[in-house]
């Protein structure tokens, strides 16, 4: 378990239910590399039919699949369009130019949503000196953004004129399933139109670990050759896709509570001075804190705020990220609140 009784540094930090457990421990397996394996199999095909595409391979990472889908959809030389702000800019080693030898061209956007509009001038014609502008990468929620959902009509709008101009589209959907919850909209409704789109299992969904890509059937038969390739291969991984099953099927709707304790947290917090809460209206499970009021750093303040067992994620000597999951209670964000509004006051 986390040190921390309240840890809001990410909803990676859950513990796998006694449910998933006994879930996980029942599973049927066999040997995955050889697609022996009917759990995963099953996974897979679930989650190809929920998002609206022909199959879907798992994989131990979000990072995999993001790193997957730019492989087999993009050759060295190409560009990748994306929020400057993206988890692929940030915080994949630079995989996309490492590993696919794409460089990616930024879109400035707080938020992490841009529009077909934002994006029209930044495909480039073709011409001998020019990277070839191949794919438009969005993230689902976004992250960095604060968790704000993508409104379906700004993805169409999107996947379309890719379309025209002869773009590929890859949806991050790290949270979707939270955009899903928070939009009252299906996830095949978000994905529609994209060419590849994943979720993870070890996010909100409380999985102790992996993720699923989905695709067309060429796009995940070449998918296969790089994970095999990355070594991603797995043997026994029913017993993974077994929690991903598991939380597939409780784990999705009470996502809405995540939200509802976002917002209280915010809430509770947007009258304590120097401290800043954005984004203004919090859709999903993410929200920062600007505390540079204060005077005091998020290292002193996350000091000061573990002897209450409360951890943020320190962003930076000013910014605070806190995100809202399956292991926090609503009494734990009253408490926290609390706590946090005491280290601030120092
Ligand atoms: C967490 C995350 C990833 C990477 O997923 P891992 O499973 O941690 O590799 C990618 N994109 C976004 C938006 C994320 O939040």
């Amino acid at each position: 378990m986390s040190q921390f009784h309240t840890d809001l540094v990410s909803d990676t930090v859950t513990r796998p239910s006694p449910g998933m457990l006994q879930a996980m421990t029942s599973a049927p397996t066999g040997d995955e590399q050889r697609g022996e394996d009917p759990t995963t199999r099953a996974l897979c095909d679930r989650v190809a039919q929920m998002m609206g595409f022909d199959d879907a391979i798992f994989l131990p990472s979000g990072t995999m699949c993001n790193q997957i889908a730019f492989l087999v959809h993009c050759r060295p030389g190409d560009e990748i369009i994306a929020a400057g702000n993206a988890h692929i800019v940030r915080s994949e080693g630079a995989g996309a130019a490492a590993l696919a030898g794409t460089q990616i061209h930024p879109v400035p956007t707080p938020t992490g949503i841009f529009t077909a509009d934002d994006v029209a001038s930044l495909i480039r014609a073709p011409r001998d000196r020019a990277p070839v502008t191949r794919l438009i990468c969005i993230e689902q929620t976004t992250n960095s953004g604060g968790g704000a959902v993508w409104p379906i009509g700004t993805l169409s709008t999107l996947t379309q004129l890719a379309r025209t101009k002869g773009l590929v589209t890859h949806m991050d959907g790290a949270r979707l399933l939270n955009a899903v919850v928070a939009s009252t909209k299906p996830a095949s409704a978000h994905c529609a139109g994209f060419d590849s789109a994943w979720i993870d299992l070890s996010k909100g969904l409380g999985c102790p670990v992996g993720a699923v890509l989905a695709g067309s059937s060429d796009f995940i038969r070449q998918a296969w050759v790089w994970k095999h390739r990355l070594g991603g291969a797995m043997r026994q991984s029913g017993v993974l896709a077994a929690a991903g099953l598991y939380a597939l099927d409780h784990n999705v709707d009470r996502l809405a509570d995540d939200h509802e304790n976002a917002r209280l947290l915010a809430e509770l917090l947007s009258d304590t001075l120097g401290i800043e809460v954005f984004p203004q209206g919090i859709e999903t499970n993410i929200l920062f804190l600007d505390i540079s009021g204060t005077g005091r750093t998020t290292e002193t303040i996350n000091a000061a705020l573990s002897a209450s067992g409360v951890r943020l994620n320190a962003e930076s000597p000013t910014r605070f990220r806190a995100v809202t999951h399956m292991d926090i209670s609503r009494q734990q964000v009253r408490d926290a609140a609390k706590a946090i509004k005491d280290a601030c006051a120092g």
